[in-house]
């Protein structure tokens, strides 16, 4: 069983629901459009990485990114809520990293072909352990940050999402039914760029809590 901690609780984490595209600068950076939708797509719990942990680069990709991204813990199930009710389904919040495959994930776009292989690779997706809901102020102002070896590359706030975490969960939830233990990455701000072996990841959300993983 694949589990993340809310305090001192041990959660069983189902599906990692990612959302991509919701930080304009990032779409800007990447040359996407930005008047297109959110895409969705999934990770499997065992691609999950514990804080302190190690990533492993897969032997087929020369170019793996760091997404730092706010993780949303679902804590009771969401089919087809409306807006004003989803954030009554949260139970947490932690820092994660969308770790990516670009140019992986490249040509399978250009083949249109789906991103797993690009996205749902072993130790693609490091978490922290997660905090109250409650304990969170307000969870569209926060501000985010990821450093490689000490050099901030990313540095953005959960207030530049195109959609709200309300709006997410919603529209999530029309699609799949979210449960108890479910995760959602919410997007990655601009400044995403090459992570190499033995690299050191320091990730940090405020109020949230800061995650560290290495590169093998
Ligand atoms: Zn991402």
């Amino acid at each position: 069983m694949h589990s993340v901690n809310l305090q001192d609780r041990a959660i069983p984490v189902g599906k990692i629901v990612c959302i991509g595209r919701n930080y304009a600068e990032h779409i800007k950076e990447l040359g996407n459009k930005t008047s297109g939708q959110p895409v969705l797509f999934m990770k499997p719990a065992n691609t999950m990485v514990a804080p302190g942990g190690t990533v492993v680069i897969p032997a087929y990709s020369k170019d793996c990114h760091h997404e730092i991204e706010l993780a949303i813990l679902i804590g009771k199930e969401a089919k087809e809520v409306s807006v004003e009710k989803a954030l009554e389904h949260v139970v947490g919040y932690g820092v994660a990293l969308d770790l990516t495959l670009r140019d992986v994930q490249n040509s399978q776009k250009e083949k249109g072909l789906p991103w797993e292989i690009a996205k749902a690779f072993d130790s693609s997706c490091p978490l922290s352990d997660f905090v109250p809901a409650d304990q969170v102020a307000d969870p569209q102002k926060l501000q985010l940050k990821l450093s490689v070896n000490g050099t901030v590359r990313q540095d953005g706030n959960t207030s530049d999402m195109i959609l709200t975490i309300a709006e997410l969960i919603a529209m999530v939830s029309s699609y799949f039914t979210l449960e108890a233990g479910d995760i959602l990455l919410s997007g990655t701000p601009a400044g995403v760029g090459r992570i190499c072996s033995g690299d050191q990841l320091e990730a940090t959300i405020e109020q949230v809590g800061t995650l560290r993983v290495s590169v093998a």
